[in-house]
């Protein structure tokens, strides 16, 4: 193992640290090199490599067999997977508040390097759903069809055509990883690689199933409804916990991410919460005042226009507007009074300003 570095080392703590100390120095590193929040290249490596750590030194029985085996000789007996095996990173991560789980820690370390014999987890998806405004106002339940990889159904995941027999591989056992040992007059040498005879899954398969192949998930087209929630905002992005692509050999779904895209409307403008109406009436309108008939999402209302209204003036008819997605009420109706000026006048109407200009 070239340049394994200490297990104390990597945690910075001493070779008679106490179990708390421990999980503290991990927590600490953890926080620091998870890659969700560090996004330096070599981040996913440095958190793998203190989780190892972790792992050993948490565990009395491994840390005793660390201590006086050293690396060259741990490795030989625990496998990857059998060190993380019963490590408590569970009651570390549920502090953290930044949403990632004891399944997410797996995936990072086994999942994204194509170690198929551990928990992986399928890839996610990204759906783009168009609504209207109105629908993003009320919020609306849709429909979508998705295509993904799901389990196979004809040999329920299995990759074995059924009725025939799934095989424990002779030459791993089944752990899907066997250790190379290389002697040299100095020094051993040991490694662990996928096995080559089962490809790293730990079991043989004599006829793979005619549908998937042997892979045990197949492409399907599944209907999944949609719950747009009043008020979303454009770009939007919802989350659907699990409902992404089946992964291989077994382990947890991806998630399926659906991009709101919100049409715009012919009469109303959305502005943070608010919507904006622009409302257009004559100069006799606006200088003597009236009374006008608005849309609004539950029906037309009615809106006094006080005289001398100015052009570009805003009326606010308050709570008409969007509903708020963080917190709790609606925005408010932005009603802009436009002037409009007629192109085409009658010989009445010309007469009229004319009676008006001379007044004024
Ligand atoms: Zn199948
Ligand atoms: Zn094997």
């Amino acid at each position: 193992m070239a340049g394994k570095r200490d297990y104390y080392e990597i945690l910075g703590v001493s070779n008679n640290t106490s179990k708390d100390k421990i999980k503290n120095a991990y927590r600490k590193l953890a926080m620091q090199y998870h890659p969700d929040r560090n996004k330096s290249p070599d981040a996913e490596e440095k958190f793998k490599e203190i989780s190892e750590a972790y792992a050993v030194l948490s565990d009395d029985e491994k840390r005793r067999q660390y201590d006086l085996l050293g690396h060259a000789g741990f490795d030989q007996r625990y496998t990857a997977e059998d060190i993380f095996r019963g490590a408590d990173f569970e009651s570390i991560f549920r502090d953290f508040s930044f949403g990632f789980s004891f399944g997410d820690i797996f995936s990072t370390f086994f999942g994204r390097r194509g170690s198929r014999r551990t928990v992986s987890r399928g890839r996610d998806l990204v759906y783009g759903l168009k609504i209207s405004l109105e629908e993003a106002a009320k919020g609306v339940e849709r429909r979508i069809n998705v295509t993904r990889t799901e389990k196979c159904g004809i040999c329920n995941g299995t990759g074995a055509r059924p009725n025939t027999s799934i095989k424990v591989c002779p030459k791993c056992k089944g752990a899907g990883k066997v250790q190379n040992i290389s002697r040299s007059s100095f020094s051993m040498f040991v490694q662990v690689v996928s096995c080559p005879l089962c490809k790293g899954k730990g079991r043989l398969i004599e006829s793979p199933c005619h549908l998937c192949r042997g892979t045990g998930v197949a492409k399907r087209e599944r209907g999944i409804t949609v719950k747009v929630p009043p008020g979303i905002e454009d770009r939007y992005q919802l989350r659907l916990r699990g409902e992404g692509e089946a992964p291989l050999e077994g382990g947890i779904h991806g998630d399926l991410y659906i991009t709101i895209h919100v049409a715009p409307h012919p009469h109303f403008e959305r502005i943070g919460d608010n919507l904006l109406y622009n409302l257009e009436i004559g100069f006799p309108q606006a200088a003597l005042g009236t009374k006008v008939t608005v849309p609004t999402f539950n029906g037309s209302t009615t809106v006094k226009i006080d005289h001398g209204t100015q052009p570009g003036e805003i009326i606010k008819l308050r709570g008409r507007g969007m509903p708020r997605l963080r917190g709790y009420g609606k925005g408010d109706l932005l009603i802009r009074v436009n002037i409009s000026v007629p192109k085409k006048l009658t010989k009445k109407q010309k007469n009229l300003l004319k009676d008006l200009a001379r007044e004024g």
